[in-house]
């Protein structure tokens, strides 16, 4: 008898009286009388197995492995709950192929087991059929983006796991040589450098679907190992690239949500996304726009600087009212972006109460009465960082909609945010770059390059789904002298830039063709296409939060041997 003649999500009608054959795991037995029920799942499905004469057939307990030979019949009694709940096979032979000793956690689709034990015995959690659905939908993404760029005769080429270190602004894994003692290579944090040098080679359009490692404190949505759609090409502008980007999300909408995905997608500029929403990766399936309140400057007995930035957001009593309590939480959100003071007002009946109401002018008071004509609250608070005062109201837009249910489930939102910064500066108030150093400026921002650095604009997009930065990319710089304003602007000397970088700047002296691409976070469009926030739950064998495999414990420790073979002395 061959194991299995067929999957459990196959079998239909025209089996029925036919002999079949079904393999995978014994989900559930129990007998009634004389006869024997069977539960059997496979990865596609559950199906009942029952034998009228349990003394015929061997003893099955949870979890062993079985062949089972059998014929299809209809159920007197459908199950609706499961897909082939209309069926059930008759055994004529059953075979135990493998038997289990009783599992940790029982292994079912409505689990009460906590992540970590279903990570340590992540195999047993991969049988649930939730989970292998979250593996199809990653498959299909890869499917998909395979069959798409070849469409557009892309070619896939892989890039070196064994490199320098690439300049993304995280911090790097390194892997000790053996030859070299006291040399890393760095794994990179994305193809980057490699897929440029691929356009200077002339391969003109590439793709990949390329592991990458960032050393980064983990958070729901990030794994230190992670995948991205990588994409480069040539002898196209950002329109171009961004209209092939949006061709491959039409193929995903369609084929794996069959929603048709109307372009060209909704571009929004990067001062527009903070300004209206808080965020560059903003979540517009609800609406809670921030309000600009800038001439709320002159109405306070102590006079604001002259560039500070006023911002609000208003909660129309329609959607609800927030508690003392809650305004605290909310005060204590925006605390983390610096934001000392979040003020608070109800508007009701025309009338504007609350501890700050007795600041405002008249003049003030009938403004904003105009300007919020229900009734509600507004939430408003003043900085001199126009990012900071943004960032915290995007803070509490989030936590508003979370507090409201703002968001439909099974509701998608995709545009770009075009437009950035070429630069930020960091704590020490230096400039550095908001995407990486290769970034090409908006050419009508070039000439402010050396005057007026901050309000140079890059080619540089971000594709936004639900909230969740899907991915992002940039223009390049082909102009070596360009490069070489660029690292002056972000204080890397000549020297430097050469010891660096010098191996991947020289190519661009051998003819460079403009060129630019972007990369999608595999993981994340898996995770909102599959419907989970749980980045770990679309990667099969992810890390835990404290980038442990609990499965295995790596890291590891290495031997003494392993460590003088690579010259190596742990420091306590
Ligand atoms: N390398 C960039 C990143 O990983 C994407 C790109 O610019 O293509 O974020």
């Amino acid at each position: 008898m061959s194991y299995r003649s067929i999957y459990i999500e196959d079998l239909n009608e025209s089996y029925l009286g036919k002999e079949v054959v079904v393999a995978g795991w014994i989900q559930n037995y129990r007998k009634l009388g004389a006869i024997e029920f069977l539960d059997l799942r496979d990865r596609t499905g559950i199906i009942q197995l029952s034998a009228k004469d349990a003394t015929k057939i061997p003893d099955a307990r949870n979890e062993y492995v079985v062949s089972c030979r059998g014929i299809l019949q209809k159920k007197e009694v459908p199950n609706p709950k499961l897909p082939k709940g209309d069926y059930e096979i008759e055994i004529l032979e059953m075979n135990i192929l493998s038997k289990a000793d009783p599992t940790p956690f029982p292994v079912k689709e409505n689990t009460e087991a906590l992540e970590e034990t279903r990570l340590k015995y992540r195999y047993l959690d991969l049988r649930r059929q939730k989970m292998v659905n979250y593996l199809k939908v990653r498959a299909k993404i890869v499917q998909i983006t395979h069959q798409y760029f070849d469409s557009l005769k892309f070619l896939e080429v892989e890039t070196p796991i064994l490199n320098l270190a690439t300049p993304e602004g995280a911090r790097d894994y390194l892997v000790p040589s053996r030859l070299h003692h006291g040399s890393f290579y760095a794994l990179p944090q994305s193809p980057q450098l490699f897929k440029q040098l691929l356009m200077v080679g002339g391969i003109d359009r590439y793709y990949q679907i390329a592991k990458c490692f960032r050393d980064e404190d983990l958070r729901s949505d990030r794994q230190p190992e992670f995948t991205q759609i990588d994409v480069e090409m040539s002898f196209l502008n950002q329109e171009e690239i961004l209209t092939i980007a949006e061709g491959l999300f039409k193929q995903y909408f369609d084929k794996i949500l069959g929603i048709d995905l109307k372009l060209p997608l909704r571009r929004i500029s990067y001062w527009d996304a903070l300004d209206t929403y808080g965020s560059d990766k903003p979540d517009t399936r609800f609406s809670l726009h921030l309000e600009n309140l800038s001439h709320f400057k002159n109405c306070f007995f102590e006079p604001f600087h002259e560039k500070t930035y006023f911002r609000g957001i208003f909660l129309p009593k329609t959607i609800g009212s927030v508690s003392r309590k809650k305004i605290d939480e909310l005060s204590l959100e925006a605390k983390k972006f610096h934001l000392d003071t979040l003020y608070s007002l109800k508007i009701e009946n025309g009338q504007i109460e609350g501890s700050f109401a007795k600041f405002l002018q008249d003049e003030l008071k009938t403004e904003l009465l105009a300007m919020v004509q229900e009734d509600g609250q507004l939430f408003f608070g003043a900085s001199l960082e126009r990012r900071d005062i943004d960032f915290a109201f995007g803070a509490i837009r989030l936590l508003l909609a979370k507090e409201f249910a703002l968001i439909k489930p099974n509701t998608y939102d995709l545009l770009w945010v075009v437009d950035f910064p070429m630069f930020t500066k960091d704590e020490n108030g230096n400039i550095t770059a908001e995407h990486h150093p290769f970034t090409r400026p908006k050419d009508e921002d070039y000439p402010y390059l050396k005057s007026d650095p901050e309000r140079v604009l890059a080619y540089a997009y971000d594709i936004i789904l639900n909230g969740y930065e899907a991915g992002g990319g940039t223009l390049r710089i082909y102009d070596p002298k360009m490069q070489e304003e660029i690292f002056e602007l972000l204080g890397l000397s000549k020297e430097e830039a050469q010891a660096r970088f010098g191996w991947f700047l020289e190519a661009f002296r051998y003819g460079a063709p403009p060129h630019g691409g972007f990369a999608l976070g595999l993981d994340r469009l898996a995770m909102v296409f599959g419907g989970t926030d749980n980045i770990r739950d679309v990667i099969a064998f992810p890390k835990n939060l404290q980038a442990i495999d609990p499965m295995s414990l790596a890291p590891g420790k290495a031997s003494e041997e392993a460590l003088s073979t690579l010259g190596i002395k742990i420091v306590k």
